[in-house]
């Protein structure tokens, strides 16, 4: 007879392999389905979230759950089968909770407001969606009743994407940051920029094919296993892990502008390799993969800006552009370079913004949601409240609802108390690079040689390898040896951005 921890070992391992089916086909969907799939598609994705659920919930499991605590009762907090049961019990009361009705009727208003937000989009018309998106708060008002233990609702629909997280301790991280980067965003708005970026962007200037290889190569050498990875073109890049020796990214090339294609694959390699990195006693256990969205984020971040955006990251990167590019950088020094990827300028569409700017598009979403969540703000007066934050906060003006409160695809999906993780992405990305930077011997020369594998070491022993075993903030203080502190994110843009901007150290906020 198996023990009852060897039984919950096996039943979390299929369902591990489900998981995997089902992004496995999801990824197909996304990259090579051809359109005829899509209805037959969406059946098989309903199916397998459905199997998935079942299982998920099953009474067994939770039998199984309490037997094998008992028999890992006394272990050691570090040992791999107490954390596996522990965080699989954690998501065992979360997934019971929820009604199957409440489900159905959160995945129906779901893809109904996705609907009704692409026809509001195209008619610019916010009286479309605004019924959904009402529907969809009073269903995720009843969800946030199903943890009635929760300080405040917000905390409730942020756990879903930052465990354990608290609203009350974002909003403590975003008053400071806000309080830094606002003043930090208008000195350098009032700058004339050194550089608009145009090294970066020309009509036709940059081919697919020359760009494909320029990103392989780079992609490569930042350091996946050869045979354990894949690149592809995705309309809306992203990344994904078929355990751990199967790892997808994906990007889209656009050839008029150059980071599209090569940021944009430095950002899913550092999802990517974030998955690979787990431990490979924790594959198809509870524990692989990331640990929360916000420390996921910060992996992707670190590889796209605290590295692929820095100085020395142009002394790699300006061989590969001159041999894939010789009409474009063939006279192009580094500081030129790291000018042009580094513009900042505040702007209206998020997924567009630069390092300094893109906190103060999550702080507005993060108030707005909180505000929709305990009805304070009239769905009807949303965009106003948008527009008017906006320009507060960045100084601009919205035109349209294109470009203010219907950009997002997010709540049209249902999807609350996401945009945080972004920030706190960020925030965290600099905590680590911090200190990479103090641990690891000439890091920067490291970066400046191509030479990755010294930091990417780090990161498996410090982040990677424990995948769930820590919760997300416990497994970041250990990492970063403190507390998260939005200190060290405004000290390294102020650090970074000042010199690029000629700004005087008292300018800085
Ligand atoms: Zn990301």
């Amino acid at each position: 007879m198996p023990t009852p921890l060897a039984t919950l070992r096996t039943s979390l391992a299929e369902l591990s392999d489900l998981a995997t089916i089902q992004q496995n086909i999801h990824w197909d969907h996304q990259v090579v389905m051809p359109p005829r799939g899509a209805s037959l598609r969406a059946e098989q994705l309903a199916t397998m979230e459905r199997v998935l659920h079942e299982r998920a919930t099953a009474p067994e499991l939770g039998t199984l759950l309490a037997r094998a605590a008992s028999e890992v009762e006394g272990r050691d907090e570090g040992d791999d089968d107490a954390a596996i049961v522990r965080v699989a019990q954690r998501d065992y009361d979360k997934a019971v909770r929820v009604p199957a009705d409440l489900r159905a009727g959160l995945a129906r208003a779901g893809a109904l407001g996705h609907t009704a937000w692409l026809e509001a989009r195209a008619r610019g018309d916010w009286s479309i969606f605004a019924p959904h998106l009402e529907g969809i708060l009073e269903l995720k008002r009843r969800y946030v009743d199903c943890f009635p233990e929760v300080d405040e609702p917000y905390d409730a629909l942020l756990d879903d994407y930052e465990p354990h997280m608290r609203s009350s301790q974002v909003r403590a991280l975003f008053a400071e940051l806000k309080a830094g980067l606002v003043p930090l965003v208008r000195a350098i708005g009032e700058r004339a920029g050194p550089d608009d970026g145009s090294l970066m962007h020309a009509a036709g200037a940059f081919p697919r094919a020359r760009q494909e290889a320029l990103v392989r190569s780079v992609v490569e050498r930042v350091g996946f296993d050869p045979d354990g990875w894949r690149l592809d073109v995705a309309v809306h890049p992203f990344a994904l892990g078929l355990g751990t020796r199967d790892i997808r990214i994906t990007t889209r090339y656009d050839e008029d502008y150059l980071g599209m294609a090569l940021y944009g694959a430095l950002h899913e390699t550092g999802h990517g390799l974030y998955e690979e990195g787990s431990a490979p006693s924790l594959e198809r256990t509870t524990l692989a993969g990331g640990v929360s969205l916000g420390v996921h984020e910060s992996q992707s971040r670190l590889w796209e800006n605290n590295v692929g955006r820095s100085r020395p990251f142009m002394d790699f990167l300006l061989p590969r552009l001159r041999e894939a590019f010789p009409e474009r950088f063939g006279a192009v020094d580094g500081d030129a370079l790291y000018r042009a990827v580094n513009v900042v300028a505040p702007s209206l569409i998020r997924v567009e913004a630069d390092e300094v700017t893109y906190g103060l598009h999550i702080i507005i979403r993060f108030e707005l949601e909180q505000e929709m969540l305990a009805g304070t703000i009239a769905i009807d007066d949303l965009p106003d409240a948008w527009n008017a934050r906006y320009h507060e906060y960045l100084g601009v003006e919205v035109p349209d609802l294109l470009h203010g409160v219907l950009q997002d695809v997010h709540w049209s999906e249902g999807i609350l108390g996401y945009f945080p993780t972004y920030q706190l992405g960020n925030v965290i990305a600099a905590q680590l690079a911090a200190r990479a930077h103090t641990d690891l011997d000439g890091f920067d020369a490291l970066v400046a040689a191509g030479d990755f594998a010294p930091l990417l070491a780090w990161l498996r022993e410090h982040v990677h390898r424990g995948g769930r075993k820590l919760p997300p903030v416990e497994t970041i203080e250990r990492a970063i040896g403190g507390p998260l502190d939005v200190n060290v994110f405004l000290d390294y843009l102020r650090a970074k951005f000042g010199p690029i901007y000629g700004l005087e150290p008292g300018a800085l906020g």
